[in-house]
């Protein structure tokens, strides 16, 4: 790996006795899509505010291509920072937006001017230029947030929930414009949202946190199939958890025993060689077939039709609620509450917990 682009190492922060931020380290490389995900309160504005230099940390340190940013303002950092709310300057138009960073920078007018246009177009807002800021709706208003984060060429783009205020179909036009836009500039890209959709979709990699630490990280694909903990499966996606023992480990995988059926996973670095287990089942492994057919018998009790997906809920004697999800053009069962319907999961889908 090349030299990261920033390293955040040991950083805690303190409210009192609480801890907002506890001993995270993170590298970031350079050009990445990097999301910290996580639930309110988590700690995502804190790490990327003590990133960008808003935020004094308690302990630990921030460095950026190397040297020690720790204690450097935010405006020697030169990390660009678009926020949940527009916060456009009111009395300036689209065009002074967008070319303050450069003001400041002093940079000439024509130059200024050029880059403006540029940015602008960036983000196709270039007939916006002599509106005002509030004549213009959320989205464009965002859009224009976006210009003025980039007009001064920034190594590192910081983003607090840009789009948590837009409505649905507007946020996922513009999760593919930023992505887009990530892949033509090259930035990196410090992205945080509360929403797994978006990470997973958006981001090169994801960073997890839950109270103040980092859960886990990987590539969105990593990350859903092989979480560590009950907490990442059900925030990435949603996960059935049964209770399993290890009885035996051979050259196929590891044999484990639940609801009076074995069954045999891949092995997992990590996990203990004996003992109890939890394994996260995700409810579109599973297959539904009519009774006798698949290894476990249950009873359908409710269904939800979400159009592309219909999830149905069974109750099972021993496993309890058993969620799965099947596609709505599916061929095969059609369940109804109160059928009696057998279930089953083919190797693989049964992913061993490394902690509860
Ligand atoms: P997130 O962005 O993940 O929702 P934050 O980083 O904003 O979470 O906050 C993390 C925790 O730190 C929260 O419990 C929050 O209440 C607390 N916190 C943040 N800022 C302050 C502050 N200035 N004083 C006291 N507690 C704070
Ligand atoms: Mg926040």
């Amino acid at each position: 790996m090349s030299d990261p682009i920033l390293s955040v190492r040991k950083a805690v922060k303190t409210y009192g006795e609480f801890r907002a931020l506890d001993a995270v380290d993170l590298d970031i490389r350079e050009g990445e899509f990097l999301t910290l995900l996580g639930p309110s309160g988590s700690g995502k504005t804190t790490l990327l505010s003590a990133i960008a230099g808003f935020t004094a940390l308690s302990a630990g340190e921030v460095h950026a291509r190397g040297s020690n940013i720790t204690r450097l303002p935010p405006e020697k950092r030169d990390f660009a920072m678009v926020f949940q709310g527009y916060a456009l300057f009111p009395t300036m138009t689209v065009a002074e937006n967008v070319g303050y960073p450069l003001r400041v920078r002093k940079y000439g007018r024509s130059a200024l001017q050029a880059r403006v246009r540029d940015c602008l177009d960036l983000v196709q807002m270039g007939q916006f230029a002599d509106r005002m800021p509030h004549q213009l709706s959320g989205g464009q208003q965002q859009r224009i947030a976006l210009a003025r984060a980039l007009s001064f060429e920034p190594d590192v783009l910081l983003l607090d929930e840009p789009l948590s205020a837009l409505d649905k179909k507007l946020r996922a036009d513009l999760q593919w414009e930023l992505k887009a836009l990530h892949e033509r500039l090259g930035v990196t890209f410090i992205y945080v949202t509360h929403d797994q959709d978006e990470a997973l979709s958006m981001s090169d990699r994801i960073v997890i946190l839950k109270d103040g630490a980092i859960q886990q990280e990987g590539a969105p694909g990593a990350l859903y199939d092989w979480p560590r903990t009950r907490f990442v499966a059900n925030f990435l996606g949603k996960s059935n958890f049964i209770s399993a023992d290890v009885v035996g480990q051979g050259a196929e995988g590891l044999t484990v025993e639940a609801a009076g059926q074995r069954f045999t996973l891949a092995p997992r670095p990590g996990l203990a060689p004996q003992g109890p287990v939890s394994l996260a089942l995700r409810p579109e492994r599973i297959r539904l077939g009519a009774p006798g057919q698949e290894a476990f018998t249950g009873r359908v009790r409710q269904i939800s039709y979400l159009g592309e997906r219909c999830q149905v809920l069974v109750d099972h004697d021993v496993l309890g609620e058993v969620l799965v999800s099947q596609p709505t053009w599916h061929a095969g069962l059609r369940p109804e509450p109160q059928m009696d319907v057998s279930f089953g999961w083919g190797a693989g889908a049964c992913v061993p917990l490394l902690e509860t």
